[in-house]
């Protein structure tokens, strides 16, 4: 038997898009501030939904690896931007682990709040900051799914040492969602029974 490879590439776009941003990375809001346009860029582009991440060496402001939701576009249900960005960002560092012996203390910054996917793929990938722009709420608003939740979910990530900050450029990252569904945007959640 035979199977497929299963590759997960951003789009060619993107490399160009980090290379024109010229406000840098030293504030939470910059970074959150280049995630939300990587965003509207997806959507633009029409290469997959409205969202966006990406990891960051947050001390240096540096960014590490940027991701875009991939979902419609690569026959790929977990290609959700985060998803995309840690694998990234863990192909570039040679491991598995973002949090290994000797790595930066790396932050994740997504434009919508981690769904109930990536909400459980954020420990594992090693991360030591999770941003969030949009609430998992201000998603709903516009008819995606976001999954069960643990109510306390941010206590939780941040009794393993991974610091929370939610709202950054919310209202930015919101008007990216209401734009994407406005302009005809496929609302694409699995079956949902
Ligand atoms: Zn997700």
């Amino acid at each position: 038997m035979h199977f497929p490879h299963v590759t997960i590439a951003v789009p060619d776009w993107v490399g160009a898009f980090c290379a024109s941003w010229s406000s840098g990375f030293a504030t939470v809001q910059a970074r959150a501030a280049f995630v939300v346009a990587l965003s509207q860029q997806n959507v633009s582009h029409e290469t997959g939904g409205p969202f966006a991440a990406a990891v960051f060496d947050p001390l240096e402001g540096h960014l590490i690896a940027p991701g875009v939701n991939l979902v419609v576009p690569s026959s790929c249900s977990a290609a959700h931007a985060e998803i995309v960005a840690l694998m990234v960002a863990q192909q570039i560092m040679g491991t598995h682990d973002l949090g290994a012996a000797g790595l930066p203390a790396l932050e994740l910054v997504s434009s919508t709040e981690p769904c109930a996917m990536c909400l459980g793929a954020v420990p594992w990938s090693g991360v030591r900051g999770l941003v969030c722009c949009a609430r998992g709420t201000d998603a709903e608003a516009i008819g995606m799914d976001e999954g069960e939740k643990p109510p306390g979910w941010i206590v939780a990530l941040e009794n393993r040492g991974i610091r929370v900050m939610r709202d950054v450029c919310r209202v930015e990252a919101a008007a990216v969602l209401q734009g994407y569904v406005a302009g005809g945007g496929l609302i694409y959640n699995g079956r949902c029974g």
